[in-house]
């Protein structure tokens, strides 16, 4: 090759490119580039990710090689690619082999990709034989991981296995020069699966018909069930306050925000407040429900909460609903009773559904397993991922240092799992509150899904768990058969799950993780945690909450005023006035519990910022109980949002303890004043941030660091996050948050992960 004469000598080399790389039309595309070059040879999935052998001179390999790396389709992401010099064959054409199935699997399953805009043409094009189609798909769009049933990604591996091609479907299947070459979904009106309308069990229209029907059951006022492409929606007008109240009413869902799916871009932008970032995350290929402040009010979607979670048409039947006249802005909710994860099999949703939707959109396409969507916010750190699945899952979260495979099984609330293989850390997509049983049916289908797509081997797996014994993950992974087991402590999961993102095993930080509760070592209820270390080194918790009585334990996490009454039964916080009285009106709950709390009868020991938000809550009106988990903080960050003045109130961290006391008796004392709520919610979240923020620096002082971790669900609160990070940055203090997986108990499995590496050292 280094002779410019021996450029009609033909030379052969085998390449094998890693990472995600199997339906998204990555064959079709090194097919392309295998042409216009010259190159002949050969390209086929194997379980690894794609293997090609290439032939041709010197030049035209040179060019393939830099068009294989540089123009990649985008929803491929290569991880490596690693090319060796083979035997000439004499090939005398470029074509696609069979698939191999190779021991070592190791090849990205692609997430589920939004209609891209050339299908979207074809869709509204009456001349096209695929118009108004609503399973239109083709190498670059469509579904991946929610209809695939085995690796490696070809049609009879999917749920599409039973639809057999007609012949225009097929010459397009078969054609590398056709959009849809290999497209594994591929179908059309003539051989794939339809769309049905149902109102009972007997059947309705369907085709077009349905669609049409549908859209006017809609505009109506009536809820419809519509299945997507990871479950079934329950779907109604959200500008119609008593189709928006019936759905409430019939799902049990008293105040939980609503998503929303929106017409277009336009629409999205007369319904909330769109930052660039913003638009490019709604708009990007995984179409995530985007949560931004609201532009308009829209009765019973998000009651109380001054934003709103919108979301784009991701499925061509979205598209085809608007089209065909559906109100602009649609709830679109999950489709499930109360907490339980989406419903997706049709048997499943009509009986689970069934007096709570009207009617039913069913498509006849499989889904192979449930895909919650996404959700993403845009805060003072930039973007966060608040939860991750469909879109995004799975998907390579971070990069371990480990030769062997890792299972690392999560928090038994908003419940996601990491499986790390050949290094890779690929994390599910959102499973749930594991007490519910179908929730802990999909965390034990989806482990099941994801061991055996990539082929692990339980005598070589180490098991990872949270500490808290009475987890439904702990006794899963007690009962499970692996080479090895370990309990990590969920708060340090926390801090790790930042860390591991970055990739920084070895950076000494201090790490601050906030939330509502997760087992302490000393079997606390912990939730207000600062450590010292590095993933490598490990985590010493070097300070946190003062102590307080959680009378009920967990429980109390329904009542902000039984948090209170913990919270204000500490021997030396002094006199607390009558809290049944104005301006509390504290329900008999509170004494009760105060009760509890002053004998110590039925308290539990806890240190959970998350409960000490719910006792500042309550002292300022949110005396009933919550309806969905996190409500009161929630409530208290909204009402927070609109305060003003510069005061905060004294929280201070002296001793590895940050003092609470002094910042929830000022706001006694102002709420007594009657000072605005908002701007005692205010100055209660900035003396907390500033305490905080004081732990930080002192920390950061005393272990010879000037990086802060921060990380657990109580950060997702904006405007605490924001105050925080302001006054460690005037500190010269950077500040590091998670990016990948979500703050909240949703990004546990990572940390996890990584934290099996530590102390004990990399494998
Ligand atoms: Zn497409
Ligand atoms: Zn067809
Ligand atoms: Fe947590």
């Amino acid at each position: 090759m280094t002779a410019s004469g021996s450029d009609d000598l033909i030379l052969a080399e085998v390449t094998r490119v890693r990472g995600v790389v199997q339906g998204v039309g990555f064959r079709p595309f090194v097919f392309r580039i295998a042409k216009e070059n010259g190159v002949t040879g050969w390209v086929l999935n194997d379980s690894a990710g794609v293997c090609i052998h290439a032939e041709g001179t010197a030049t035209a390999l040179a060019d393939f090689s830099r068009g294989l790396r540089e123009l990649a389709p985008p929803a491929a992401r290569i991880d490596g690619i690693h090319t060796e010099v083979a035997e000439p064959s004499g090939f005398a054409d470029f074509r696609i082999a069979d698939s191999m199935e190779s021991p070592a699997t190791s090849a990205g399953i692609s997430p589920d990709l939004a209609v891209c805009d050339d299908c979207l043409a074809d869709l509204f094009d009456a001349s096209d034989r695929r118009a108004r189609y609503p399973y239109i798909n083709c190498t670059a769009c469509g579904p991946r991981y929610s209809i695939i049933l085995g690796l490696p990604y070809d049609r009879h591996s999917t749920t599409m296995a039973k639809w057999t091609m007609c012949d225009d479907c097929s010459r397009e299947y078969e054609d590398p020069s056709n959009r849809r070459f290999h497209a594994q979904p591929v179908a059309c009106e003539r051989c794939g699966p339809g769309y049905v309308l149902r109102e009972d069990l007997t059947g309705g229209p369907d085709g077009a018909a349905a669609i049409e029907a549908a859209v006017a059951m809609l505009a109506d006022g009536k809820i419809v069930a519509i299945k997507g492409i990871g479950g079934y929606h329950l779907a109604c007008d959200a500008g119609n306050p008593d189709a928006v109240g019936a759905l409430r009413e019939r799902k049990f869902r008293k105040e939980r925000p609503f998503a929303l799916m929106v017409r277009d871009i336009d629409t999205a932008r007369r319904t909330v407040e769109l930052s660039s970032e913003g638009e490019t995350l709604l708009t990007s290929v995984a179409r995530p429900i985007l949560v931004a402040p609201a532009l308009v009010a829209l009765a019973g979607v998000a009651p109380g909460i001054r934003e709103l979670g919108v979301m784009l048409p991701y499925a061509p039947l979205h598209h085809l609903l608007f089209a065909e006249g559906a109100p602009g802005r649609l709830v679109m909710t999950s489709a499930n009773r109360s907490s339980e994860p989406i419903a997706y099999r049709d048997d499943e949703a009509f009986r689970q559904l069934s007096g709570i939707a009207d009617a039913f959109l069913t498509g006849e396409r499989p889904i192979a397993r449930r895909v919650d969507d996404s959700v993403v916010k845009v805060g003072a750190a930039g973007t966060t991922v608040l939860r991750r699945s469909r879109g995004y899952a799975p998907g390579t979260v971070a990069k371990l240092p480990s030769s062997r495979p890792v299972l690392a099984l999560g928090a038994d609330l908003k419940n996601t799992v990491t499986l790390v293989v050949s290094g890779n850390a690929i994390m599910s997509q959102h499973i749930g509150d594991l007490e519910n049983y179908p929730a802990l049916e999909a965390f034990r289908e989806t482990v099941a899904d994801l061991t055996a797509m990539y082929d692990v081997d339980s005598d070589e797996l180490t098991i990872v768990h949270d500490l808290h014994p009475a987890y439904w993950s702990t006794g899963f992974a007690l009962e499970s058969r692996c080479a090895e087991r370990r309990g990590v402590q969920h708060h340090r999961a926390h801090v790790a799950s930042v860390l591991a993102e970055r990739g920084d095993f070895e950076e000494r930080v201090i790490g601050v993780a906030l939330d509502g509760t997760g087992y302490g070592d000393d079997g606390a209820i912990w939730g207000g945690e600062f450590f010292a270390g590095s993933i490598v080194e490990g985590l010493d918790r070097v300070g946190h909450l003062r102590p307080a009585r959680l009378p009920g334990g967990d429980a109390a996490a329904r009542y902000p005023v039984q948090s209170a009454a913990g919270f204000l039964c500490d021997p030396d916080i002094g006199p607390i006035p009558d809290l049944a009285g104005a301006p509390f009106h504290f329900p008999v709950r509170y004494a009760q519990a105060r009760e509890l709390a002053m004998r110590d009868v039925r308290c539990f020991p806890t240190t959970s910022a998350g409960r000490l938000f719910d006792a500042a809550a309550a002292l300022l009106g949110f005396t009933r109980e919550v309806t969905y988990e996190g409500q009161a903080a929630i409530w208290l960050e909204q009402l927070a949002i609109t305060g003003s003045g510069e005061e905060a109130y004294p929280c201070p961290f002296t001793n590895g303890e940050l003092d609470f006391r002094p910042a929830l008796l000022a706001v006694i004392e102002a709420r007594k004043r009657g000072d605005p709520g908002s701007d005692i919610a205010r100055a209660f979240h900035r003396g907390l941030a500033r305490g905080i923020a004081g732990g930080i620096i002192a920390l950061a002082n005393q272990h010879g660091t000037n990086t802060a971790v921060l990380s657990g669900g109580v950060f997702q609160n904006d405007v605490l996050l924001r105050e925080v990070m302001d006054c460690v940055s005037s500190k010269s203090i950077r500040v590091w948050t998670n990016r990948t997986v979500p703050p909240n108990d949703g990004g546990i499995s990572l940390g996890q992960a990584a934290l099996a590496f530590g102390v004990g050292g990399f494998s």
